[in-house]
């Protein structure tokens, strides 16, 4: 197959014959159109290997995140977000959500220019070569009712209205669009739900938010406002097919009919749900009733779009008892097309003349992808490769991973120096 590309798009695919045409690239392996995380908290990736081990729950992981985000400042902010792009991208990964709430300084004192943290977090995706959907989190209480208290003060902008004017400074440029999230209910109140679904349907740009990743939330909500946290996030009108409701773990019979009726978009972040003993989300109920379901790897326990696509799948066989129930081509699809979808790149995420150039080459030469067969290679790659697989990546028609190897950076060598 030849992959023809004129400037950041792909002009046009055909049949190749047995001798490449000049000029051209030879991408050895099964080529899948760009992978999307479609979220992320790059800075989690300080916590890998250091909360894994142990009982504990959600509630203490989360009071391990917020020690590391005491100390990050926007020069060691950009420095760990480039090298977990930068993973990302050797993972096959092209374009990436970053669910962005760190944004001032110690105590919430805002930095000179108060977006330098957002900025940092732009700057990281340029230089690692991933395209970037910045999702400007507005984060303004502690908990239902609670101040924020702690290291959560470098989250809060004071009310949804300052939030709304520092976000509305951030650029976009051609690798980057500009989102709006919600934390979740717990630190957003309803009146401020709305201000941020103001911003980004004025835009438009996409909305996400933490949804219903525990019960505890769920029960909390329920007592505070007599609703689900989805038919909260409902009534205040910010479901429609630009919302994405991340996690969706534990959701009610209605809270699936919401998500399908407004053509909203669930992203399932299984490594993470699994390492946290979050639970597993209804992937099938949510697809049945007309949701979308997108990947992203949050926390990056591990950072492989492969591994969550999969799990997908193989969670709902446990948990249902049940095989097959999403397919290769629908896993793919999730973690490619519905990813940029949600993400606010429609353009993305698929491999037709018009798209992006944004792809990614799963070798077939190594101990996984060896005896794939044209009819097996798809299956073989979502169901057993992972992202030490992945040999070529290109985004807007550029090379940013060849042979395995970042075609900018030492990943490996930026990790260390940011880890240890
Ligand atoms: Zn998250």
């Amino acid at each position: 197959v030849v992959l023809e590309v004129d400037g950041d798009r792909l002009a046009a695919l055909g049949p190749g014959g047995e001798d490449p045409p000049a000029g051209a690239r030879r991408l050895a392996g099964l080529t899948l159109p760009g992978l999307a995380n479609a979220h992320s908290h790059a800075f989690h990736r300080l916590l890998r290997g250091r909360v894994q081990r142990g009982a504990g729950s959600f509630w203490t992981w989360r009071e391990s995140m917020y020690s590391i985000a005491g100390g990050l400042d926007p020069d060691g902010y950009l420095a760990i977000a480039r090298a977990t792009f930068a993973e990302m991208a050797l993972a096959g990964i092209t374009l990436v959500g970053e669910f962005h709430y760190l944004h001032h300084g110690p105590g919430g004192v805002p930095y000179a220019d108060p977006n330098a943290m957002g900025l940092a977090v732009i700057e990281a995706a340029r230089q690692a070569g991933v395209r970037l959907t910045l999702l400007d989190t507005c984060y303004l209480h502690g908990g239902f009712g609670q101040p924020l208290n702690g290291p959560q003060q470098r989250f809060g902008d004071g009310d949804a209205e300052r939030w709304a004017e520092r976000a509305g400074l951030l650029p976009s440029d051609p690798g980057t669009r500009i989102g709006a999230a919600v934390h979740s209910v717990r630190a957003v109140d309803p009146d401020a739900m709305v201000t941020v679904r103001e911003w980004a349907s004025a835009r438009p740009a996409p909305l996400h938010a933490h949804v219903s990743e525990q019960r505890a939330e769920n029960e909390q909500c329920q007592a505070t406002y007599g609703r689900s946290p989805t038919q909260l996030l409902a009534d205040q009108g910010l479901l429609d097919c630009r919302f994405t409701a991340v996690h969706a773990t534990h959701l009610t019979g209605n809270d699936v009919v919401l998500y399908g009726n407004r053509r909203c978009t669930c992203c399932f972040c299984p490594t993470t749900e699994r390492d946290l003993a979050d639970g597993i989300g209804p992937s099938v109920a949510l697809r049945d009733a007309g949701a979308r379901l997108a990947l992203g790897s949050d926390s990056h326990a591990v950072i492989d779009l492969f591994e969550e696509a999969r799990a997908v799948e193989l969670d709902e066989r446990l948990a249902r008892l049940v095989r097959g129930n999403h397919d290769a081509p629908a896993l793919l699809t999730m973690a490619s097309a519905n990813g940029y979808d949600c993400l606010g790149w429609p353009e993305g995420g698929r491999l037709e003349a018009g798209a992006l150039a944004d792809f990614t080459t799963v070798s077939l030469d190594t101990p996984r992808g060896a005896g794939a067969t044209a009819a097996t290679a798809l299956d073989l790659a979502v169901f057993a490769a992972g992202a030490a697989d992945v040999h070529h990546v290109v985004v807007g028609g550029e090379v940013v991973v060849c042979d395995g190897r970042h075609a900018r950076l030492d990943v490996t060598a930026e990790l260390r120096s940011v880890l240890t």
